[in-house]
């Protein structure tokens, strides 16, 4: 599932492969902007924004995506088979060295650059950004006491980058039960600092790991109904969480590690 980790490598590698380098070919498959043909401009670098992507084009256009549940971009050689099909295709950039391409993209749209802000302004620090403010997150969390830490923690506009396997795996680490008031949880500071330090160790890798073990049981409870909590063997309960902010999603955690208050 794309978090804030997976965003970030996508960007980093788009912009390798893209940055200051002339499109040979501009397809953006999506009916608003059939008509968008960057073919010619160079493109000035990519960036992600938590969970957002930007692949800013020239100086006056942004292509702005977001992954959602299943989107994901590539890079090939020019002439390279696709490890996607074809029709999932949602935009396709090429230069005379490679083609990139996004899959399944679940938000498309073309911006101004000077849009920007309005699009992705409203989001909190960027736990990978260079903008990061550990304390301005803490401001924002905070803001909203009686909110379940769980759903905080996955609010982008407190801090961007965290999602569902995080949310799930950082109260996990705190001990927090995830529908624990964010003002009853005593541990706050630390579970912003860890979220930062977990984002950070896995930006590298394509396989996330909340254990720091690679080769075995990489996650504590996430997705762990079978097989039980990795800490105590405890059934892990598994059960959806929203609110009006948020939609439905899946909630992993621990009943005897996670007790409720
Ligand atoms: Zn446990």
């Amino acid at each position: 599932m794309p978090e804030g980790d997976t965003v970030w490598r996508a960007a980093r590698e788009l912009n390798k492969a893209l940055q200051d380098k002339v499109l040979t070919r501009c397809d953006v498959r999506v009916p608003r902007y059939a008509t968008v043909d960057f073919t010619g401009e160079t493109v000035q670098n990519v960036v992600s924004r938590g969970k957002h992507l930007l692949i800013r084009v020239g100086t006056e256009w942004s292509i702005h995506s977001h992954l959602k549940m299943e989107g994901l971009w590539h890079v090939y050689p020019p002439h390279g088979k696709w490890r996607r099909p074809a029709f999932k295709a949602r935009c396709i950039l090429g230069t005379a060295d490679s083609i990139a391409v996004g899959f399944e993209l679940g938000f498309l749209r073309v911006i101004r650059q000077a849009e920007e802000d309005d699009a992705v302004g409203y989001l909190g620090p960027d736990l990978l950004g260079p903008d990061w403010d550990a304390e301005e997150a803490l401001v924002r969390l905070r803001a909203d006491p009686y909110r379940p830490i769980g759903l905080a923690l996955l609010d982008q506009r407190n801090l961007a980058g965290i999602g569902n396997v995080y949310r799930c795996e950082l109260c996990f680490l705190a001990g927090v039960h995830p529908l624990t008031p964010v003002s009853r949880v005593t541990n706050l500071v630390r579970m912003v600092e860890l979220s930062k330090k977990l984002l950070e160790a896995n930006k590298f890798r394509s396989q996330r790991a909340t254990t720091g073990n690679l080769r075995g049981d990489q996650l504590w409870v996430y997705g762990r109904t079978r097989r039980g909590c990795l800490r105590c063997g405890t059934p892990v309960v598994r059960t959806e969480t929203g609110d009006s902010e948020l939609e439905l999603r899946v909630l992993y955690f621990c009943p005897h590690c996670q007790p409720p208050l």
